[in-house]
């Protein structure tokens, strides 16, 4: 003989149920009533919710890698960006130096210009006092 593990009364031998309070005696007085598609939609619940709680984890792992790479992404920009800027820095001060070395070409030039004329001046001159001197 044995007892109810509820109310103790006395019950046979590897009795399930308890005849005088209705309990289970086994695992099913956990579940009470409760029939097995009951028992199996709980558990699919618990699963699909460990499922759910396991993606959720995986997502957070994928969402911190992209977030490292966007990171990632965005100093590389900056990089490239203060890259850029130094480039263009040099371009414009290369672009003055330019300007500036057109305009010593230019005054060259102009210098040039007006010893030729002085020259070809100074060449006629000469032609003109060698007549003189010749016709004398
Ligand atoms: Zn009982």
């Amino acid at each position: 003989m044995t007892r109810c593990i509820i109310c103790k009364n006395e019950l046979k031998e590897k009795a399930i149920k308890c005849p005088f309070c209705q309990s289970y005696q086994n695992w099913k007085r956990w579940t009470g009533d409760l029939n097995m598609l009951s028992v199996i939609t709980l558990i699919a619940t618990i699963i699909a919710i460990a499922a759910g709680y396991y993606q959720l984890s995986g997502m957070d792992t994928s969402l911190e890698q992209l977030k490292k790479t966007n990171r990632s992404l965005v100093q590389n920009n900056e990089n490239n960006s203060k890259e850029i800027q130094k480039l263009n820095d040099s371009l414009v001060e290369m672009n003055h130096e330019v300007k500036k070395r057109q305009i010593e070409a230019n005054k060259l030039t102009k210098v040039l210009q007006i010893q030729q004329e002085y020259i070809s001046n100074l060449e006629k001159n000469i032609k003109d006092l060698t007549t003189i001197i010749e016709s004398k």
